[in-house]
């Protein structure tokens, strides 16, 4: 992937709630689940995964939507209470990590999909990215 600038800046839609991330992340992807669809409201979710010591809210407090995983697990996801935005997720088959949704990056245009994850439900019409790992569920090992 292209480097992004250090340290990475993001926030939702109204500014409420604003993050900030000091490293290069673990892991790029594109996920193509049915959550990702539902919460983003779209085809697919570009999503940078982070350690969470790299991870820093510096505005705002987000809201929390839990649900079962594809793995049975929980995962939580943040959102913006005002805007509706959704932000980052942390699923608990992944306790280290931070996932968070490239679109809320103030600069997302370094991006560069890794991997594409959930391929099982991608739409017919979507090209999958010609990314080295196309993989129908999660990765086997996850980003720290
Ligand atoms: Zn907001
Ligand atoms: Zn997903």
């Amino acid at each position: 992937m292209t480097e992004p600038e250090l340290p990475i800046r993001g926030g939702c839609l109204c500014g409420a709630i604003r993050y900030e991330i000091s490293r290069v992340p673990a892991a790029t992807a594109v996920c193509h689940c049915r959550d990702c669809q539902r919460t983003t409201g779209s085809a697919f979710a570009p999503v940078i995964s982070v350690g969470q010591r790299s991870f820093r809210l510096t505005s705002g407090e987000p809201r929390i939507h839990e649900l079962a995983g594809d793995s049975g697990r929980r995962v939580r996801r943040f959102f913006c209470g005002d805007c509706g935005s959704p932000l980052f997720g942390r699923p608990d088959a992944m306790p280290r990590a931070v996932n968070v949704l490239v679109g809320t990056l103030d600069e997302p245009d370094w991006f560069r999909p890794e991997m594409a994850l959930f391929c099982g439900s991608a739409w017919s019409w979507v090209s999958i990215p010609d990314t080295p790992r196309a993989l129908p569920g999660m990765p086997e090992a996850v980003p720290e």
